[in-house]
Formats: structure tokens, C-alpha cells, sequence
């Protein structure tokens, strides 16, 4: 069917749903399996101790809900270990599940193999989000091309064809995320202007408060919680998400499950109706919150309501009438439904693989960074000390590709070395941001005087970021890339899961190559003017100058009476080997003897 080798395909990877999709003869077109263009993005382990995913995963999460995973989305990012069946997995182990059967829906539909992808993500996912959609695409043997926001695709399949100048916003409300960005057209150019979202906000939500005001009516009927039991709660779950959808189109619905519960040796059944007026006052909070982020989106774009041309909606939660009627009330015009719902971002995403493949002479894209980027810098000298702060160096809604520096100077005359702390987040109190990478530049010392430091940061399209400082007297320098620095396995950890999943999968599947680790450094020059302060190697503590290290060792001292034979012999030596490092000053020691505490504790938790 595709017309060249190695094609590339679009994939939304979504919470509730998947779809994968791909240009042929300049048309998008979704891959389906027995005319199903969704696959609901679950995976499980049925009672023959075998891997299935989608409908069939779907069908046994009331049956067997530990042996079921619905919703990684939602904690694509975290490392926190998801039990499935007797195993354990992390959350890019179970979306390379869902990939992995994406990836041999196209195969086989296209009639050869897939290895590349364009991978959709909700405009807000942070770059430690982004990193686990690539590792788990990795996982799954697939090259992501590119990482684009789920808006952007849609807008890509919104406008295509056209050259008109619009200003619109995308109203993507799906079942675990919600995004809205404010989009630019003009000349075949997408930008988005600004974007805001929640990516603890969908769907899934709205099918929670109906089963607690369900699960509550029955309490207060029967005395019995139908919450406290997994498959009466998951059976609860699938008759309000059921409900929801209908109570798109209808006034009132009965909900009914036979044996749902039991008490004192008795059968009880279920049966409660709840009409569209109810459900209305239980989701209104959430409706208002997805109304106050567009109006945010607004005022970052410097556009009003007004001035968009139009207001598209995306996700199967747009379906549901009082969305619509808010959103009427907002725009004070019919909201548009020019794009399938639940289509439209997987096949802006195959748009996009196809332009990278040079095969159409679609749209240009500009990108925007989700969030804040920064270093920690001193911008106050008070009595105890510096007091450090995050000072932005690229900030949000910059359109990418982005290189932006900032100069700054040391604390202290003769300031042999400053340390480099890369920021992410939106605010000024250090702790409240994401530390996405760490380095030092050692200084050339003898004027006398303080140093100025030129930080740069330049991200690509791909959220790639690289980090220079520079020494502006000497033209001394280090560039961090981070790139992997996020990366969300250690290199023994993906040879585990890749040929775990190759026997789950039963069939062999080719993975990337290692990359090189997380850091590259290198040398190089360049000059600017003195700002802000930067913290100082010499005047801290070794605990100050290594927290990670302190976390990690008051992480191993909870964890220490619970870990027994080799592995507490293991844990013992390493933390004495840190604590070494630490007072002998030994970056490059602490560093590897963190990754390798982690490994440690990762496995004995
Ligand atoms: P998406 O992530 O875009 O696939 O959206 C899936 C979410 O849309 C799930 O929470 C579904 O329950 C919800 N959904 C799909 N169809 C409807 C409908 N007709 N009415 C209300 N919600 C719906």
C-alpha cells in the first residue's frame, strides 16, 4: 500500500485510546485491525499468563484488574514500578506494549515493516514525559522522527489544504489529559502561540465522580462500599464510563449490575439512575477549570476570544453537551467540529511524517516550549548566605527552534569553579522546579576580581537541549546536552525490559542502540555582560554541593532494614563509597555512584 521503504508512520498514543495512521497517495489514512481504528490503550495478562492489549486487555480489566493496565499515560514520566500480574513493569514498559502492537497493526496493513514514527503528546507534557514516550517507542522498536504536540497535529489536519490567515484555538479534551493551545496559520505557517493544560484532567475524571456519587447511593442504600472490592469497582467503573457517553445523547440512563456485591451471604444487584442535569452539577468543576485554561491561553497569546476565528474541538470528551454550551457561552459561536474528534490528532501526526519523509509540501510548523528553562542563580546576597533562585533563560511559549544566553557573575573574587544547575518549571523557589541536569565549569582564577559567566541554552525542535557556559575572560567552556539526561532507564535496566518484552512478545523485535550516556562534554568559546550571581564550588559543604547524593542516602537509610544477604552487603559498600566521594570531591565518582545506589534500591524497593 505505502509507496517507499521505510515509511513513517503518525501515532497517537492516547490514555483511553491509540491510533496509528499514514499518508497515502497524499491522503491520511488510519490503520485499522477487522475495521477497528481505535485500540483502547490497555494491556494485560490473560489467565494463560499471556501479554494482550486493546479490546481484549479492555474486556478483562473487571475480571482481572491486577492483571490489567489502563491509563499509563498518566504516569508516563514517573518510574514508579506497575504491577502486572506476578511482574512488574515501568510506565514506558507498558506504553512500549501498546506501541509494539501499534507497530504490527501498520506492518501488516502497509504490507512491510514500520521502524519509524511521529509520536504525538499533550502540549504540557514536560520534557521528562516527552523522554519516556521516546524510550518507550525504543522499547518497541520504533525511531521516533519527532515528538509533536497533540494541537498541533490536529491543527495540521484542520487546516489542511488551506492558505487563509486564522487564529483558532484547539480544544483537545480526551480521557486522561487536557490541552488547549492558540494557533497562528498564515502562508502554509502553523505556530502556536501559547498552550496550557492539565495533564491530570480528562475523561477518566468525569467517570470517577459518577461512580462515587453511584458508589455513595449504594452505600447509603445497602451499607456496603462497592469502592473497597477491585472488580466490583472496576465493573462500577465500566457502567458510568458507559453511562457518560449515553448521557451525551440522552436525558436520563439506568445503570444496572446484576451480583455486583454481596452481604451477609446475600446477592445484591445494582440499579440507579442518574439524569443529564445530575451529572452536569457533578462535572461542572472540572468543565469550569478547562474553560479558565483557555482563557489563560488567551491572555498568553495577547489574543482575545474575539479575535479567534475559530474554536476546535478534539477528544471524545468534547462530545458531552454541557462542554459544548460552555464553550458556546465563551466563544458566544458555535464551537467548530471541522476535525474527527478522535482521529484528527493521529492523522496530523501521519501529516507530519509524511513532510519529514519530503513527500508532501504540507504546512511549516512552529513549535513552542510547554515549559520555563533555567538555571539556579543567586539574585540576592541576605545575611546567612546566597540565597538562590530559578532564573529563566528560555521561557515558555517560545517558538522552537529557541537559543537564548544570559550572562552572569560569580559570588566571589577569584572564584575558582561554578556549578551549572539546569531548571525546569515556572517558578522563582528552586525546589519547586524539575532539576533536568547538572555541570561544572572550573574558572581560570588571578585577576582578582569576579568572573563573568555566559550561559546559553539552545533546544531544537525535538526538545533537545544543549547548555553552554562559558567563562567570558578566558573563553573557557562546557556544554551540557541533555538529551538522555532524563533518560528514564539505566543501560542495564532497557537490556532487561527490551528482552523482557521480546519474549513477551514472542517474536523478535529490533531496538535502537545504546546511546552514548547521558552527558557529552565538550570545549568551546564565547563572550557576554555580567548579570546575576552564580553559586560558588568552594564556600559549600560537600552536601551542599552534591543533594542528589544526600537524598539518595537518606533514601537508602529508610530503606536499609528491609534489604537483606548480598544485596544489603551492596548497598552498605556503596554508601560508604559515596560518602567518600563526596568529601574527596569527586563529581564524576558521585555521579556513577548515585546511578548505581538507585539501580540498587530501584530493584530491592
Ligand atoms: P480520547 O482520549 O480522545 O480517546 O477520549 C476518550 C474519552 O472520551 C474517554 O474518557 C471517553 O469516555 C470519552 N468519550 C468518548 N465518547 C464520549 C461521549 N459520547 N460522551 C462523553 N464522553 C465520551
Amino acid at each position: 500500500m505505502a509507496d517507499r521503504q521505510d515509511p513513517i508512520v503518525g501515532i497517537d498514543l492516547g490514555t483511553t485510546n491509540s491510533v496509528v495512521a499514514i499518508i497515502v497517495d497524499g491522503k491520511p489514512l488510519v490503520l485499522d485491525e477487522a475495521g477497528e481504528k481505535l485500540l483502547p490503550s490497555v494491556v494485560g495478562i490473560n489467565p494463560q499468563g499471556q501479554l494482550v492489549t486493546g479490546v481484549a486487555a479492555r474486556n478483562q480489566l473487571a475480571a482481572f484488574p491486577d492483571r490489567t493496565v489502563a491509563s499509563i499515560k498518566r504516569q508516563m514520566g514517573r518510574m514508579d514500578p506497575v504491577a502486572l500480574g506476578d511482574q512488574t513493569f515501568t510506565p514506558p514498559e507498558i506504553s512500549a506494549m501498546i506501541l509494539r502492537r501499534l507497530r504490527d497493526r501498520a506492518s501488516r496493513a502497509i504490507g512491510q515493516p514500520v521502524n519509524r514514527a511521529v509520536i504525538t503528546v499533550p502540549a504540557f507534557f514536560d520534557e521528562n514525559q516527552r523522554q519516556a514516550t521516546r524510550e518507550a517507542a525504543g522499547l518497541a522498536g520504533l525511531t521516533v522522527e519527532r515528538i509533536i504536540n497533540e494541537p498541533t497535529a490536529a491543527t495540521l489536519v484542520y487546516h489542511a489544504g488551506s492558505h487563509d490567515r486564522k487564529q483558532i484555538a484547539v480544544y483537545d479534551f480526551g480521557g486522561g489529559t487536557f490541552d488547549v493551545s492558540i494557533v497562528r496559520m498564515e502562508a502554509g505557517v502553523i505556530e502556536v502561540l501559547s498552550s496550557r493544560g492539565d495533564v491530570h484532567l480528562g475523561g477518566d475524571d468525569l467517570d470517577q465522580v459518577l461512580v462515587n456519587h453511584v458508589a455513595d447511593q449504594f452505600q447509603t442504600e445497602h451499607g456496603v462500599d462497592l469502592r473497597k472490592n477491585s472488580q466490583a469497582r472496576y465493573r462500577l467503573w465500566l457502567a458510568c464510563e458507559q453511562a457518560k457517553r449515553r448521557l451525551s445523547t440522552d436525558e436520563t440512563v439506568e445503570i444496572t449490575e446484576e451480583f455486583i456485591a454481596e452481604k451477609a451471604g446475600q446477592p445484591l444487584h445494582l440499579t440507579a439512575t442518574v439524569t443529564r442535569e445530575e451529572f452536569e452539577e457533578l462535572i461542572e468543576p472540572f468543565v469550569a477549570r478547562t474553560i479558565d485554561s483557555l482563557d489563560e491561553a488567551l491572555r498568553e497569546s495577547g489574543l482575545t476570544i474575539h479575535q479567534l476565528d475559530d474554536l476546535v474541538l478534539v477528544g471524545g470528551s468534547t462530545r458531552i453537551p454541557l462542554v459544548e454550551a460552555r464553550l458556546r457561552e465563551e466563544f458566544q459561536r458555535e464551537p467548530s467540529r471541522a476535525v474527527d474528534p478522535d482521529l484528527a490528532v493521529a492523522l496530523g501526526a501521519a501529516v507530519q511524517a509524511a513532510m519529514i519523509d519530503g513527500r508532501s509540501a504540507g504546512p511549516v510548523l512552529v513549535d513552542v516550549t510547554g515549559h520555563t528553562l533555567g538555571i539556579e542563580a543567586c539574585t540576592e546576597m541576605t545575611f546567612a548566605g546566597p540565597k538562590m533562585f530559578f532564573s529563566p533563560i528560555i521561557h515558555r511559549n517560545t517558538p522552537l527552534p529557541a537559543r537564548y544566553e544570559q550572562a552572569y557573575s560569580t559570588l566571589y573574587d577569584d572564584q575558582d569553579a561554578v556549578d551549572i544547575h539546569v531548571l525546569q518549571g515556572e517558578r522563582p523557589e528552586v525546589h519547586r522546579n524539575q532539576s533536568i541536569g547538572k555541570f561544572r565549569l572550573e574558572l581560570e582564577t588571578g585577576s582578582g576580581d569576579r568572573n563573568k559567566v555566559v550561559v546559553r541554552f539552545d533546544l531544537t525542535l525535538d526538545g533537545i537541549l544543549k547548555v553552554s557556559a562559558t567563562q567570558s575572560a578566558t573563553g573557557l567552556s562546557q556544554v551540557l546536552t541533555i538529551q538522555n539526561a532524563l533518560s528514564q532507564f539505566q543501560a542495564d535496566d532497557r537490556d532487561r525490559a527490551e528482552s523482557r518484552l521480546k519474549t513477551m512478545f514472542d517474536d523478535s523485535v529490533e531496538f535502537l542502540d545504546e546511546d552514548d550516556g547521558p552527558f557529552s562534554n565538550e570545549w568551546q568559546a564565547e563572550d557576554s555582560d555580567g548579570k546575576d550571581a552564580l553559586s560558588t564550588a568552594d564556600h559549600a559543604s560537600a552536601e551542599v554541593r552534591f543533594p542528589e547524593a544526600v537524598a539518595i542516602l537518606k533514601k537508602a537509610d529508610s530503606l536499609r532494614a528491609s534489604v537483606e544477604g548480598q544485596d544489603a552487603e551492596d548497598l552498605e559498600l556503596l554508601c560508604e563509597n559515596l560518602k567518600q566521594a563526596m568529601t574527596l570531591d569527586d563529581p564524576a565518582a558521585v555521579a556513577s555512584l548515585i546511578a548505581e545506589l538507585d539501580d540498587l534500591l530501584f530493584y530491592v524497593r
